[in-house]
């Protein structure tokens, strides 16, 4: 594995022009960014003559389909046959968004027996040595912050035509909470600048991520807030949970709890927020926090996830009840060693 700053710009600009086959893979559940940067980067490549496929583990949210090209992304799941086939051809394989290999989900039965060249982009802490090169910055906002720098230095600045402008704004800005954390970098607006005066419209795109929800949608939340956040005040924290029927009775479409993790931490004393939710026998978890706290620590060493400092992810293969009963019975102590400066 090579760090991208010791490779060389020349040989890696050659061998994009000389490669056929292209796949852009994102991590399962995909997010804003992931989907953003993908499609920014599909964008580019097309601009240069070059047909990539971006095969994502999972379908991805409604929010998001409004993306110019969303609707060739490849659903793994849906359509195994054909990813298969086009692992064949040995393609040059992007990772984007993710850090551990398993973030890929089921793809990775395919992708470990994969031959063709590979490269990391991505922003999460400790990255995962399973390509040949890497770009990593856990100092960018996001992923799509560094496709953009990637694209000016390997592909070219002007192949970020306005389509690809879209895709990374929509990545940026999801990732940051609309610029609203991880966004404090002037090299960020910077980027946010040439997208602009490539034509994008912000106000449409955040209307079509923020305002695009469906009524059950809005209801659901309500009912969380209302009916199923617990704040725990002598551990900083709260929490929500969410059972599969509950999620039934609100017709819950993929994508619709996203950002539900969020809200309890506008309580002025919280800070740490989680979000349980049933997926099928599973329970899908999410973490956030204010200041210093590092929730992707948290996930790692208890619920197999990890991610961002205040932000990050796992999951659990017990019941609800005994995940969120797990939850409270770890906090205690975790948060004294916090507070002993014993996890940093
Ligand atoms: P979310 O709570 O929105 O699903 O994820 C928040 C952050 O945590 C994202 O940066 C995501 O990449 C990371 N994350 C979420 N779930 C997992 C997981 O199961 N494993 C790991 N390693 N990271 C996760
Ligand atoms: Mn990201």
């Amino acid at each position: 594995m090579t760090k991208i700053s010791e490779y060389s710009q020349e040989l890696l600009t050659e061998r994009i022009r000389k490669t056929e086959n292209f796949l852009i893979i994102t991590h399962q559940n995909p997010d804003g960014d992931a989907i953003g940067s993908s499609l920014g980067l599909f964008h580019a490549l097309k601009n240069i003559g070059k047909e990539a496929k971006i095969i994502v583990p999972n379908d991805f949210p409604a929010f998001l389909k409004w993306m110019p090209a969303s609707e060739k992304i490849i659903v793994y799941e849906r359509n195994k046959t054909l990813v298969n086939k086009l692992f064949l051809e040995k393609p040059f394989i992007f990772y984007l968004d993710l850090n551990e290999f398993s973030r890929v989900g089921k793809l990775q039965e395919l992708l470990v027996k994969s031959e063709g060249f590979s490269l990391l982009i991505d922003h999460h802490p400790d990255p995962g040595k399973f390509t040949d090169i890497v770009m990593s910055d856990i100092s960018v906002s996001s992923t799509s912050e560094l496709v953009f720098n990637f694209i000016k230095e390997f592909i070219g600045l002007e192949t970020i035509d306005k389509q690809a402008a879209e895709c990374l704004y929509a990545g940026i800005m999801t990732d940051t909470g609309s610029f609203s954390f991880n966004s404090s970098n002037p090299e960020t607006y910077g980027i946010v600048s040439v997208l602009l005066s490539l034509g994008i419209d912000k106000d449409f795109i955040y209307n079509k991520v923020y305002d695009n929800f469906s009524k059950d949608r809005l209801k659901l939340l309500g009912y969380c807030l209302d009916q199923k956040m617990v704040v725990l005040d002598e551990y900083d924290t709260a929490y929500i949970s969410l059972t599969n029927s509950e999620k039934l009775n609100y017709k819950f479409q993929p994508g619709d709890s996203e950002g539900f993790v969020n809200y309890p931490l506008s309580i002025r004393n919280v800070v740490l927020s989680a979000f349980f939710m049933e997926n099928g026998k599973k329970v899908k978890i999410s973490f956030r926090s204010k200041g210093d706290f590092p929730v992707n620590h948290f996930a790692a060493k208890y619920f197999q996830g990890g991610g961002h400092k205040n932000a990050s992810g796992g999951e659990s293969h017990i019941t609800l009840e005994k995940t969120i009963e797990k939850f409270i019975n770890l906090l205690p102590e975790y948060i004294d060693d916090f507070k002993n400066g014993k996890i940093c």
